[in-house]
């Protein structure tokens, strides 16, 4: 425990205390390397609503390809998402990117050391403002979010509503009173480094606190019960059927992808073509509702999916295809959202009338869509049965050749949609949800090709 003098007060203690600590002990990460108000900025903005831990690949790796200002305000904004990728909050990155423009063009390139300005640049709120002020220009400002809200609340013994505005406002008058003279940046990162690794939301390490000896939540007992957070409202849960399209002919091998509108959630990044289905999805709670979600779904509920599914798909696109099997579920939660994703695999109805043709001259009966050529995997099910016969494989190739010669004359797509392989995974931004999921998909198909 860190003595008290007879002079202090919990407010000069919980200051001196806390800066010795960390000037003493802080992590050394990729961002302190120095006080580049470009770097913190960049770091600060990747850091909201993620870990540290998460985001240091990300950071070097987004450092690398965007050295300078200049570098991330001069790239096109698909290579900035791409690189973005994983970390989700993608209007993080375009509001970094635009906020870096603004900088090029208003302050020749470097960050101005004025918070007003900084305050003003895109996607910069009070608190990444505080970051950068404090810790690239030592300037006394707060920079107070959820993890410095916490320990505030604990060590002063506050109940306000941390979800409150008032309250943040409050807490920020505090932690400026706080700062220690010319050690502002120090400060900041030593509230934010005590929030990360001791006064942890759930079990605060108050025995190895640098600052427990004047804690007054501490003292009271209350450590766990502190800070006081109304409950967010859950994020509303949907429902969602995608479909993975398998191109055949000249794009056997690729899928159909699409890019999003260029605003809105998760804009201009690329997916599969999904739809949202009227039925309320309940959000499952616990491992075992997880499970059912997960749970391949009824022959009937499979052949409903794929119904309005392709039903949307050819209405909003003028693609028709045809379903072949289900190929898993996914999930993915938004702050507001909760996407309960179906998938299943199809192909387009290109060669319907090539397929019938080669049906009638081999014998076989003509299947919507085509003949063989489905691949099975994943532990999926066929919603349409491959094309079989006696005459094995000879026939399976002539009705695939046919049937590709069919697909090669395949009707232009729709604007903003792509057949893409494998490799084109590397220069395109997809969410995690559909990244996650074309990735499995190809993992399978390798698999599959290697058994083979
Ligand atoms: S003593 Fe415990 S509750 Fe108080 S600031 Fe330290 S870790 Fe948090």
């Amino acid at each position: 425990m860190n003595l008290t003098t007879k002079t202090d007060t919990p407010e000069t203690y919980f200051s001196r205390e806390l800066l010795a600590w960390y000037r003493a002990s802080k992590r050394t990460l990729p961002w302190r390397r120095d006080r580049d108000a470009y770097r913190i900025w960049v770091s600060e903005i990747m850091l909201q609503q993620t870990r540290v831990d998460t985001v240091i690949p990300y950071y070097e790796r987004f450092m690398a390809r965007f050295p300078t200002l200049q570098a991330l305000a001069e790239a096109p904004e698909a290579d900035v998402l791409k690189h973005w990728e994983g970390l989700g909050y993608y209007s993080r990155a375009r509001n970094l990117q635009a906020g870096a423009r603004e900088v090029a063009e208003r302050y020749g390139g470097r960050v101005p050391d004025d918070k007003a300005a900084v305050s003003a640049l895109k996607g910069v709120g009070p608190y990444t403002a505080g970051a950068i002020m404090s810790i690239a220009f030592n300037r006394p400002e707060p920079a107070v979010d959820g993890n410095v809200m916490r320990v505030l609340s604990r060590y002063f013994n506050r109940d306000e509503d941390i979800a409150k505005p008032s309250t943040r406002i409050g807490m920020e008058k505090l932690a400026a009173s706080l700062i220690p003279d010319g050690a502002a940046g120090d400060f900041n990162q030593a509230l934010m480094e005590l929030g990360a690794l001791v006064c942890t939301p759930r079990t605060p390490g108050c025995l190895t606190c640098p600052v427990m000896a004047l804690c007054a939540g501490r003292i009271a007992g209350r450590e766990t019960e502190l800070p006081v957070k109304a409950k967010a409202k859950p994020p509303k849960p949907q429902l969602r059927v995608a479909a993975v399209i398998e191109g055949v002919g000249e794009h056997a091998g690729k899928v159909l992808v699409r890019q999003r509108p260029d605003s809105g959630l998760l804009a201009s990044l690329w997916e599969l073509p999904h739809v949202l289905l009227d039925e309320p999805a309940a959000k499952p709670r616990g491992r075992a509702a997880k499970l059912a979600a997960a749970a391949q779904p009824t022959v009937e509920r499979q052949a409903a999916d794929a119904a309005e599914l392709l039903r949307r798909l050819e209405e909003e696109t003028g693609l028709r295809a045809v379903a072949r099997r289900w190929l898993g579920s996914e999930e993915h939660t938004f702050s507001h959202l909760h996407w309960m994703m179906r998938i299943y695999a199809a192909e387009l109805d290109l060669g319907a009338d090539s397929a019938r043709e080669a049906a009638a001259r081999l014998r076989l009966p003509a299947a919507r869509g085509g003949a063989s050529g489905s691949r099975v995997h994943g532990g999926g099910t066929e919603a349409a049965p491959a094309q079989g016969g006696p005459a094995g494989a000879e026939r399976a190739a002539e009705a695939a050749a046919l049937y590709g010669a069919a697909a090669a004359s395949s009707p232009a797509l729709p604007e903003g949609y792509a057949w893409i392989g494998r490799e084109r995974m590397r220069e395109l931004a997809f969410p995690n949800l559909f990244a996650k999921i074309l990735y499995d998909y190809w993992d399978a198909i390798g698999e599959e090709e290697e058994q083979a």
